[in-house]
């Protein structure tokens, strides 16, 4: 299938070419941004439980850092690559410039199994993955945090490891930690509640009304049943379709996202939950409601569906779910796409507010963080919307507009360029 072809690294690069066109980018600050500014490529030798050591191959790819440390989440992965790993690093880039955060971009990455792993066998690796690039990162170098299939427990064995190696306790050096040892307040549901932000000033803007809106959510983890929850709880809006990896549930009236969890933890699947029909995942893309999340998967929506669909607002809370060209057909159909890495940008946000709380020691309450959130998230997705507006260009155009002048500017004012006019 066409989808599993696409090279997520050209796809950043094509983002960033059409970025630096419209922005008139210099030639030369626009090559140095297609490529990572530095990687790592890493061996780490693991003592299994059979008492056999076995080599896991590991990556960490520092984007660009002109704007601060690089930061970017550490992904456990059987079919990771480096260039998976590079398109996170320059995501993140775009993620943190658009933001505002004082931060770079950077991704990790390591190729494994955990779930055919034991706990001892994750923690071994966790800190072997540290050990090789401890001197490389930092709290003022480069920050990493969770991603797929890393938790809250490997951040505190990293965090850990890395203390140990420099010897001193220094949970500033990653973020997404339990709250027991330096993780904030607020980070669980960050991603999904920052999404909902931009997607009530997405609806403020096209007058739609979230009390009663009605709501599909493709994919039930951490980010799509928070989304539901929030959704509901915050606006009142109509929950009518969810789904995960066997399929979905519909039912037309709405029905209690919590309930839906409690169903799923219990059985496995959102799916056979009472009162409700089955949906495929494909079909759950199609339907008539008012805002779409997707958010499982990449590459989801492509140029076959993009015509069919026919929610108002497609808010990305997974990375890179929307395909180059299915763009074109959403923004000509008029549908509102709050792109991924500012729908899905409240998770680096509240991990800026949990490097600020360890490197200042002083902790934050929980609507504060909520507070901060809102305001950072509503910022982005005005200034975002109004670049739209001011070029005639889609959502995504526009953040990568936003981010590559923000970074190519902090370059320029360093002097990382050939000639000084
Ligand atoms: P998760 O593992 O908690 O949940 C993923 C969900 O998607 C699961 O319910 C799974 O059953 C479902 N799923 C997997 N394959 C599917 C398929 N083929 N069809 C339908 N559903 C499928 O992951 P998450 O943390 O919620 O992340 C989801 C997406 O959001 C990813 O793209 C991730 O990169 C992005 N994201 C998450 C965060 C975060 O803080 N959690 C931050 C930024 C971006």
């Amino acid at each position: 299938m066409q989808k599993k072809k696409l090279n997520p690294f050209k796809i950043a690069q094509a983002q960033l070419d059409e970025a630096a066109k419209k922005l008139g980018l210099t030639p030369h600050i626009h090559q140095l941004l297609r490529k990572p500014m530095r990687e790592y490529h890493v061996t780490i030798p693991v003592k299994m439980d059979s008492g056999k050591i076995k080599r896991f191959k590991g990556f960490r790819v520092q984007y660009n850092d002109a704007r601060g440390p690089c930061k970017g989440g550490i992904r456990y992965h059987p079919d990771e690559t480096i260039d998976t790993v590079r398109a996170l690093a320059a995501w993140m880039t775009w993620k943190t410039a658009l933001l505002n955060l004082p931060f770079g971009g950077g991704k990790g990455g390591v190729i494994c199994n955990p779930k055919e792993m034991s706990s001892g066998e994750l923690e071994r690796l966790s800190r072997g993955y540290i050990r090789m690039i401890f001197k490389y990162i930092g709290p003022k170098v480069d920050i990493p945090a969770p991603d797929v299939y890393t938790t809250p427990q490997i951040m505190a064995w990293m965090m850990d490891e890395y203390s140990k190696l420099i010897g001193y306790y220094c949970p500033g050096v990653i973020t997404g930690k339990p709250v027991e040892v330096g993780g904030s307040l607020g980070r669980d549901d960050a991603t999904a509640r920052g999404g909902v932000y931009t997607v009530r000033e997405a609806a403020r803007h096209l007058k739609l009304d979230t009390k009663g809106a009605t709501v599909a959510v493709q994919g039930y983890g951490n980010a799509g049943l928070n989304a539901a929850i929030l959704s509901q709880e915050i606006f009142g809006c109509k929950i009518v379709a969810v789904s995960d990896t066997k399929g979905g549930i519909y039912d037309p009236n709405g029905f209690d996202p919590k309930a839906v969890v409690e169903h799923k933890r219990k059985v496995g699947s959102v799916i056979n939950f009472p009162g409700t029909e089955f949906i495929s995942n494909e079909n759950l893309l199609e339907l008539n409601v008012d805002i779409l999340w997707p958010a499982a998967l990449e590459n989801v929506i492509t140029k076959e569906n993009a015509p069919r669909i026919k929610a108002k607002i497609i808010a990305e809370a997974a990375n890179g779910p929307t395909t180059p060209d299915a763009d074109g057909i959403l923004y000509k159909n008029g549908v509102f796409v709050i792109p991924d890495f500012l729908c899905n940008a409240g998770g680096v946000t509240v991990s800026y507010f949990e490097w600020v709380q360890n490197i200042t020691g002083l902790y934050w309450e929980l609507e504060e963080i909520h507070r901060r959130l809102d305001e950072r998230m509503t910022r982005a997705l005005h200034n975002t919307l109004n670049m739209s507006l001011e070029h005639k260009v889609n959502m995504r155009v526009a953040a990568h507009m936003i981010a590559v002048e923000r970074v190519a500017r902090a370059m320029e004012l360093r002097g990382w360029r050939k000639k000084i006019k």
